[in-house]
This record gives structure tokens, C-alpha cells and sequence, in this order.
């Protein structure tokens, strides 16, 4: 049987915010989740069925967390593959762990985005200062220092310009396992939030607009202010990724969006195998939420409907200290507040969201 049933549980690999909403999304379809994270405040323990604080290398928890669940997902990419190895002897693993070590590491990621017939941006691969040097010759300025493994929220990344100290940049980037990247002259940043069922079902939200500040998501709107023949090579590109992988669950594809004349390139930025940040406004804009949709793939379930509900949609995350305002965020007509539970606020870090919907 690939399906399980109400009153299953799903075990969620991380506790952060997206753990959270998807336990949230699961309760209210009837299913329990059980949460395992090594981090001991994590806001998604204060909303689950069952826990287990242990390091994600500590095969005897793994184990019996593994025994205690119905199928297993992650809310985040970083997984270690010996965790996926010990989880997937005893529960099945939804999205299949491979994802995992083609999105962990941005080489590899690029050369499968292109493998399937996607552009990307020129890149090339640098291990030493010589490497740096000449890949800086060869994609020209602006282009972007990378590090392949471990990167979020624009961290393990620098911008390298004219006249930049090289071996600076280099030595600060604290690994010599990096990429770089062109710089992409984008008009626009847009992501594809889509889902694959078990029996290769594919279906997507509308395409997301995304605005970033300080490398952080900031805005959300929908649907993307682009040409409708432009979303659809963009949802083609997100359909041949998920059959590529025989992807199971909610991902993301966030891609720039080139402006030359009249035609719009897309040009794919990255895979994130999980529910993701620009698709929050589905929790109050579409029929079915992508931390629903996400459960009901990993249940083996039928995919829900992704109708938007609203003309406009407009998500605004909460960072650091943004959040202090919530009071007055509240009281604003319209507006649909979402808090995390983080105990603690940092510069940088996402404590909650709103949504407001144009009918
Ligand atoms: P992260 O894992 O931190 O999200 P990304 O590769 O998505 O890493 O980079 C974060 C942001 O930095 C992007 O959303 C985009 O705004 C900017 N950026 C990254 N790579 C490029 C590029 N090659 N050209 C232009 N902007 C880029
Ligand atoms: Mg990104």
C-alpha cells in the first residue's frame, strides 16, 4: 500500500518554521506528526504529536523514530545522505532522497539543470585561487563567489566586482570547494512552487514574483507580473525536473527572469526539494496550501486543487525585529498574520509573515 491513512504519522526531518506549518496543515487532515531536530527550541515541537531531540547522525534515534512513523519527508535540503540511508531501510522517504545530493551541492545541481535542457547562469567550478582567477578572466564582472555546499539566504556568497581583492574574497569565503557564477542581469525573480504525486501527478501554483533584500525573500506576489507563454516554459521546466527525479511532494524552483526586447529568457537559479518561503501565500490565498499539498503527496494521497483566491496576492515576510510590529499588523484590515513561535529574535531571521488578498 503507498497511501496511509488518517491517524498516520509523518515524521519531519527539522523544526524550524517549515516543519511547523506542515504539522499544522497535517493535523487539520487527521494525521499526527512526529518532529526530529537537534535543535531544542525549534518552533515546530510546540505543534506536533511526538519528538525527538537528537542529532541527525545518531543512528539509534533515527532508528527509533523511523519505527515510530508511517513515511518520512524533510523540511529542509540539508540532510545528511547517511540520515536518509538509515532512515529509508525501515519507512519509505518522501521526496526520495537522491534530490538530496543533486540540490546539496551547486555544481552538481547546475549540470543536472542542464542535463534536462534548462539554462542556467555560466559557471564555472573553482578549487584554489588560480581556478578563481581565471574563471573571474573568462564570465567577466559582476559575477558571484559561491559555495557549493550550505549556502541560504545569500550566506556563502560574494559579489566580485572590478578591481576586487581576489585572493581576498577567496580566503574569506572560509572553503575552496565553490563555484562561480555569472551575474544574471535580471528584470525579474520568479519561483515555480509545484507538486508530484506518487502515481506522477504534476501540478503548480502560479508562478510567484519575488523580491529579495540584504539576499533574504522580502515580497511574494501573485500571480507574476511576466507573459503567460514565459510562466509556462517556466512550470515545463519545473514538470521535467520532478519526472527527472520521480519527485514525490511540494518544491521549488526559483529562477530569474532575463528581459532582451520583446522576449522574457528564463534562466533556472536553484531547486529547493521542499515546501518553500514564496509559496506561503498559499496557506490563506489558494484552495489548498503547499504544506497540504505537501502532506497529501508524502500521505500518497490525491493532490488538491491550487486555485488562487484572490486577483492579487501579496505575502510580506517578518525579519528580525519586523516583527515586534505584529500588533499593528493585526489590525490592519485584510491583512493575515502568521506568526513562527521563535523564542528568540536575531537580525535576519524570519519570525512570521502576512498575506493580503485583493478580491
Ligand atoms: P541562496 O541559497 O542563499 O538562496 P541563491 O543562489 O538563491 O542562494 O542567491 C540568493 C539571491 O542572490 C538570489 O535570490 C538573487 O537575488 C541573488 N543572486 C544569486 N545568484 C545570482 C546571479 N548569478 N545573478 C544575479 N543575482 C544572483
Ligand atoms: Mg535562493
Amino acid at each position: 500500500m503507498t497511501h496511509i491513512l488518517p491517524g498516520a504519522t509523518i515524521g519531519i526531518l527539522g523544526g524550524g518554521q517549515l516543519a511547523r506549518m506542515l504539522a499544522l496543515a497535517g493535523a487539520r487532515l487527521g494525521l499526527k506528526t512526529h518532529i526530529y531536530s537537534p535543535v531544542a527550541d525549534d518552533p515546530a515541537f510546540d505543534v506536533c504529536a511526538a519528538q525527538t531531540r537528537a542529532e541527525f547522525l545518531d543512528e539509534a534515534a533515527l532508528r527509533a523514530f523511523a519505527q515510530s512513523v508511517d513515511v518520512i519527508t524533510y523540511e529542509f535540503e540539508n540532510v545528511p545522505a547517511r540520515t536518509a540511508e538509515v532512515l529509508e531501510e525501515l519507512r519509505p522517504v518522501r521526496p526520495n532522497p537522491k534530490i538530496l545530493a543533486l540540490t546539496q551541492d551547486r555544481l552538481v545541481e547546475k549540470q543536472f539543470i542542464r542535463r534536462i535542457g534548462a539554462t542556467t547562469a555560466d559557471f564555472f567550478d573553482v578549487n584554489d585561487l588560480p581556478s578563481f582567477t581565471k574563471a573571474v578572466e573568462t564570465l567577466g564582472y559582476p559575477s558571484i563567489l559561491k559555495t557549493r555546499r550550505f549556502g541560504y539566504d545569500g550566506k556563502g556568497q560574494s559579489k566580485v566586482t572590478q578591481h576586487a581583492d581576489l585572493s581576498k574574497i577567496f580566503n574569506d569565503l572560509g572553503t575552496t570547494c565553490c563555484i562561480l557564477e555569472k551575474f544574471v542581469p535580471f528584470s525579474k525573480e520568479v519561483s515555480v512552487i509545484a507538486t508530484r504525486s506518487i502515481d506522477g501527478a504534476f501540478s503548480a501554483y502560479d508562478l510567484c514574483e519575488n523580491l529579495h533584500e540584504n539576499h533574504i525573500l522580502k515580497t511574494t506576489h501573485v500571480p507574476a507580473r511576466i507573459k503567460q507563454e514565459t510562466a509556462q516554459k517556466a512550470f515545463q521546466i519545473a514538470e521535467d525536473i520532478a519526472n527527472a527525479t520521480n519527485y514525490v511532494g511540494v518544491f521549488a524552483v526559483e529562477m530569474f527572469i532575463v528581459s532582451k526586447q520583446q522576449e522574457e529568457i528564463v534562466i533556472v537559479n536553484e531547486i529547493a526539494p521542499r515546501v518553500h518561503n514564496s509559496g506561503h501565500w498559499t496557506l490563506d490565498g489558494a484552495t489548498t496550501s503547499q504544506f497540504e499539498q505537501h502532506m497529501r503527496a508524502v500521505a500518497g494521497w490525491p493532490l488538491g486543487s491550487t486555485l488562487r483566491l484572490g486577483s492579487n496576492i501579496t505575502m510580506n515576510n517578518l525579519i528580525g525585529s519586523e516583527a515586534d510590529d505584529w500588533l499593528k499588523i493585526m489590525e490592519e484590515k485584510g491583512a493575515m498574520l502568521h506568526l513562527y513561535g521563535k523564542k528568540e529574535t536575531r537580525p535576519g531571521r524570519k519570525m512570521g509573515h502576512y498575506t493580503k488578498i485583493a478580491p
